[in-house]
């Protein structure tokens, strides 16, 4: 078990400000710090998502944008069909449910982009629900906290019941979930947990004497030279400018190795991230109408066969 009221108590001290979790934050722009900070750290998220509600502060205001201006405002944040999704839902939320965050898991498990994790993290955090919100932190803390193992292993259905089991029965559920989350994030953490200042007087792990995990080592994710660098590589070209750019100049973001950034700038095609004018040139998705005139009309690829036309023309 987790004691609420250590854990609570110790939030109330302890936690970050963290602009999201500020009074007068909409749901709306809860929901877009969720899908921002998706793998990706808060110091990196934090003034995207400034600048970004600042600019578009509503779902009707983000709908509302041009696709292009969407992916260039999401700048180096990552893994940018996330982008694409959040304008997606933004439009969704517009034009079906009056410019409002629908506050219940189901209806906000049917927008695009959102998934377990984020339709709870909605509703808990921006209408104050009692519902298990799991991410990695939270599987980490429980596993260890709970179950005495040093790691949470790959997640599992088992993981929300797990959750749900632990939260408090009043309205102080919510603030359970998010210092939980919080706990994992900065003193619990994957690498080296600060037992010594951990607010948890019970850990299943720590009384165990932390014994290690049998499973293999999990290796650290390699980033350089993968496919998301070479893809980030290209984007940054087209989002570096405000006309289209040809081949030539796409062709210089990655040398290293040719057939590579082909299939890259391929699937940037197929997810909708770019798109090619009729003249053969690139840019943005969405940003063919910005550059206007007859030689800049979209071949956009929505699917593999189209996107096969579209490097044909290159
Ligand atoms: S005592 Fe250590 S291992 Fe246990 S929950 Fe706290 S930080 Fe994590």
């Amino acid at each position: 078990m987790i004691d609420a009221g250590d854990l609570i108590g110790w939030y109330a001290r302890a936690q970050r400000d963290l602009p999201w979790r500020r009074p007068g934050v909409s749901p709306w722009q809860i929901l877009v710090s969720e899908f921002m900070l998706q793998q990706t750290p808060v110091a990196r998220v934090e003034p995207i998502w400034l600048d970004w509600i600042a600019r578009w502060p509503t779902p009707s205001a983000t709908a509302a944008a041009g696709a292009a201006d969407v992916l260039r405002a999401w700048g180096k944040l990552g893994y940018p069909r996330r982008a694409k999704r959040l304008h997606e839902c933004a439009t969704v939320i517009a034009n079906d449910h009056d410019d409002l965050v629908p506050d219940d898991v189901e209806t906000l498990l049917s927008l695009p982009g959102i998934g377990t994790y984020t339709a709870r993290a909605v509703a808990c955090f921006a209408f104050r629900q009692r519902v298990p919100v799991v991410d990695t932190n939270v599987r980490r803390v429980v596993a260890r906290a709970v179950h005495g193992l040093p790691d949470a292993g790959s997640p599992s259905a088992r993981d929300l019941a797990d959750v749900a089991a632990l939260l408090p029965d009043d309205e102080t559920a919510p603030q359970f979930s998010v210092a939980l989350m919080e706990l994992g994030a900065t003193v619990c953490t994957a690498r080296s947990p600060r037992c010594g200042v951990c607010p948890l007087r019970q850990c299943a792990w720590r009384a165990k004497g932390f014994p290690a995990g049998a499973g293999p080592v999990r290796r650290t994710q390699r980033y350089a030279g993968t496919d998301r660098q070479v893809r980030g590589r290209l984007l940054d070209v087209l989002r570096g400018s405000t006309s289209p750019v040809t081949r030539a100049e796409l062709d210089l973001a990655w040398t290293t190795d040719t057939a590579q950034r082909d299939r890259c700038l391929d699937s940037l095609l197929v997810d909708g991230l770019a798109e090619q004018t009729a003249d053969g040139r690139f840019v943005l998705f969405g940003g063919a109408g910005e550059a206007g005139g007859a030689d800049a009309q979209a071949v956009t690829a929505h699917s593999d066969s189209s996107a096969a036309e579209a490097n044909r023309r290159r």
